[in-house]
């Protein structure tokens, strides 16, 4: 059943060739105590260890069952170490981390053989080499004998056909010897044992066979098989593959035992995965923040149409940085290159004519929460103060106030403002004034108003009485053209003037502060549409509708629409009619102001680049733009942080290369007992996918309870609170990416592990 036949190894160290072996042939019978003796040198152990399939002959054949081995592959021989052959080693060649059950449990673990028949067949192991009791310490916690024990119940627990010893008394006292002896001559009754030894008395009383190697030769051999002897009793082969749980816990066992180290590798390695989290939590809670912001107020930001858009579309506004030219920099060539002017490509003027108006009436009004018309119409105001009377300055300022189109439900002012005096009629020509979050309005304000003085009380600011002129009155003939009357004072007085009061004091919500504060004086449309009433037969107007120039500079018209000075525009602001210059439509929420978009879109058409109307889109135009910007901070941090992600897989890499020399007679034992280059691989990589893991999860809790502080911190400096909020998703895909970059970090290494001459990785201390 097994026979070498003419084997011959040799070492070979640099120049230097060793002959281990030269041409050594025995047979072995099914059952017998073979002892080997010879000097140290002799070849002894690598006659073992190549009998056990540990270690390749050069030449010659070893015959199992029958069989050339000349053809066997690294698994075959894996499978006949893992159950033919049961080692015993002088040193026991424990593993120290883990228990002495697990240990003698590890051949069959290798083979896959089932917790509960592994358990059972370590018990009986053990039982029958009297360390019950001890199960379940760790190898360090025996002493030499009862580790050879261990070592001889490991041996013995896969049943194997042959039990292969190598001097496994060398390091036991006579007594303890004797009783390792008696053992293995107990087991060898219905096995192969082949024993080596230098002790010729221990051969001589406890083995059926001598044989004696010199120099790697055999000499002599007490008991040959004769050739009447016929054996074919065969060796069973089965096969064997570690489970990657299996190789789970043995790397689990094995860092437990280095607490410390792990610990610090995971911190370590987890620093970039912190980082990341950290950079994540924040862009995505400033990305929910600025969505929710976009909802709750940016939806309310008004569209607006007026004479002139700026088209501030991404490539526009990279244009004005100077980016985005693919033309030549700092060119030698002496010439200049002419290239359109950016504000003018930028600008468009919209002419806003009355189908156009026509149309927005026709919009659907249950999206608008707000609409105002700003026309260019004068108000002529007069007031009267401590000093006089006198025509109120900066009226062009004043904006109108925007009306709610929808009678039953409230509007943009109603909905984002407290009216903290009077009543807010649009339909009633009036004044409202807005001021801020601090009862704060500008002096021109109450000067308008006729009032002075450091504060102002709401009640004198209600009873404050403006008068706006008509035209009839206002504007006097003169020659071509006409004056301004300066006799304020019977203008003010004249019944024919519409008295102007503060309809209400209005404050922005506390709860939309970011976008209602501020202060100022503001108009309702009906007051605009008296003023035209009034204004738009008078004479005046009448004149400048017959003269080709202005007739109130007496000069020529220019024929430029942007000036201000033609036709168009004096008759807009003489009050003929109500042209508005600016458009503002407040959409109720977010949907609403995509149906106005889309109805604003629809006007354009089929229409040309010069009748199009443009319009203003406040709210998408912020919120691009904080996402385009966001979206690159995110990116720059992210790609820091990976830097030390990609660090720390390299000093995974490192530790599992110390982990993998440090482990290297570890690696020796289970290649011994029948574990495949591939399981080794598996330890490693399990090693490192526990770090990895462990890095990962402890990255990721830390990043958590970092954006504690982090988030106070924000809401110290910006009011904003929890916005630090780390992605459930983006956690577990780090950690994920985590575990994949340790695992390629520790590849390599692992694979040299695997690669290990199970031999040299026994020899190692
Ligand atoms: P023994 O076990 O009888 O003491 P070994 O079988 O260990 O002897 O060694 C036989 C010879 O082969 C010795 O001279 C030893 O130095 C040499 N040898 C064994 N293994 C190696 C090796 N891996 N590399 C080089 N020489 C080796
Ligand atoms: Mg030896």
């Amino acid at each position: 059943m097994l026979e070498l036949k003419n084997i011959k190894k040799s070492y070979k160290t640099g120049e230097f060739v060793q002959h281990a072996l030269k041409e050594v042939s025995i047979e072995f019978r099914k059952n017998e105590f073979v002892c080997i003796l010879g000097a140290s040198g002799s070849g002894k152990t690598t006659l073992l260890n190549i009998i056990g399939g540990l270690d390749r002959y050069d030449s010659g054949d070893l015959i199992i069952n029958n069989m050339s081995t000349k053809k066997f592959k690294n698994i075959d021989w894996d499978r006949y170490r893992n159950n033919c052959v049961g080692f015993i080693f002088q040193n026991y060649n424990l593993i120290p981390h883990i228990s002495v059950i697990d240990n003698v449990e590890m051949g069959m673990t290798l083979s896959g053989v089932s917790a509960g028949i592994r358990k059972k067949n370590a018990m009986d192991a053990l039982k029958k080499v009297g360390l019950l009791e001890h199960a379940h310490k760790k190898p360090s916690q025996l002493s030499g004998g009862q580790m050879q024990r261990v070592a001889i119940a490991r041996a013995l627990v896969n049943d194997p056909d042959i039990i292969l010893a190598d001097e496994p008394t060398g390091a036991l006292d006579t007594k303890t010897s004797v009783q390792i002896m008696d053992l293995i001559k107990e087991i060898a009754k219905d096995k192969l044992v082949i024993m080596v030894t230098h002790n010729p008395e221990l051969a001589r009383e406890y083995a059926s066979r001598i044989i004696e190697l010199a120099d790697g030769k055999r000499v002599s051999d007490s008991n040959p098989v004769k050739r009447s002897e016929k054996d074919d009793s065969l060796i069973k082969i089965r096969k064997t593959a570690m489970s990657f749980l299996t190789a789970l816990k043995l790397s689990f066992n094995n860092i437990k035992t280095k607490k410390g180290r792990t610990f610090l590798t995971a911190f370590a390695s987890s620093i970039g995965i912190i980082g990341i989290g950290l950079v994540l939590s924040l862009s995505n809670g400033f990305k929910i923040e600025v969505d929710n912001f976009e909802k709750n107020s940016l939806s309310e930001a008004p569209i607006i149409v007026s004479t002139q858009s700026m088209d501030m579309s991404e490539e526009n506004m990279e244009k004005m940085m100077g980016n985005k030219s693919d033309k030549e920099k700092y060119p030698s060539k002496k010439e200049v290159y002419v290239q359109e002017d950016i504000m003018a490509s930028m600008v468009h003027t919209n002419i806003i004519t009355e189908e156009y108006l026509e149309y927005l009436k026709n919009m659907d009004k249950s999206h608008l929460s707000g609409i105002s018309y700003q026309s260019p119409t004068a108000l002529n105001v007069v007031k009267k103060d401590s000093e006089g009377f006198n025509l109120v300055e900066g009226t062009s300022n004043w904006v109108v106030l925007p009306t709610n189109p929808n009678e039953n439900e409230k509007g943009i002012i109603e909905n984002n403002y407290d009216v903290l005096a009077g009543e807010i009629d649009d339909t009633k020509p009036g004044l409202i004034l807005q001021i801020d979050s601090s009862n704060n309005v500008y002096k021109s304000s109450m000067e308008a108003l006729g009032l002075d003085g450091e504060s102002v009380s709401f009640e004198d600011i209600m009873n404050a009485e403006l008068k706006v002129v008509i035209n009839d009155e206002y504007y006097l003939e003169y020659g071509k053209g006409f004056i301004p009357n300066m006799n304020l004072e019977s203008l003010y007085n004249s019944e024919n003037s519409i008295t102007l009061k503060v309809q209400a004091i209005i404050r922005g919500k506390k709860d939309k502060e970011i976008i209602t504060n501020g202060s100022g004086i503001g108009y309702t449309n009906a007051l605009t549409e008296l003023i035209i009433e009034k204004n738009k037969d008078s004479k005046i107007v009448n004149a400048q509708k017959n003269a080709e120039y202005n007739i109130l500079s007496s000069k020529p018209f220019d024929n430029d629409l942007m000036s201000g000075n033609n036709k168009e525009t004096m008759l807009a602001y003489l009050g003929a009619y109500a042209d508005p210059f600016l458009i503002m439509m407040y959409p109720k929420n977010f949907d609403s102001k995509n149906e106005i978009v889309s109805y604003l879109d629809k006007y354009n058409e089929g229409k040309t680049e010069e009748e199009s109307i443009q319009y203003t889109d406040m709210a998408s135009m912020i919120s691009s733009l904080t996402g385009n910007i966001m979206n690159a901070i995110t990116l720059v941090l992210i790609a820091f942080s990976s830097i030390s992600l990609i660090v720390s897989s390299i000093m995974i890499s490192i530790i599992t290369y110390i982990s993998v020399l440090e482990r290297t007679k570890e690696i020796g034992i289970l290649r011994a007992l029948g574990a495949r280059g591939k399981d080794i691989k598996r330890v490693f990589n399990a090693e490192t996918f526990i770090i990895g893991l462990c890095s990962g999860l402890l990255g990721i809790v830390i990043a958590y309870v970092l954006t504690i502080p982090v988030n106070i911190v924000i809401e110290k400096y910006s009011g904003l609170a929890n916005v630090a909020k780390l992605n459930i998703i983006h956690a577990l895909i780090l950690v994920i990416i985590n575990v994949i970059l340790t695992i390629i970090g520790g590849a390599i290494p692992a694979r040299m592990a695997s690669k290990k001459d199970p031999v040299i990785a026994l020899r190692t201390e």
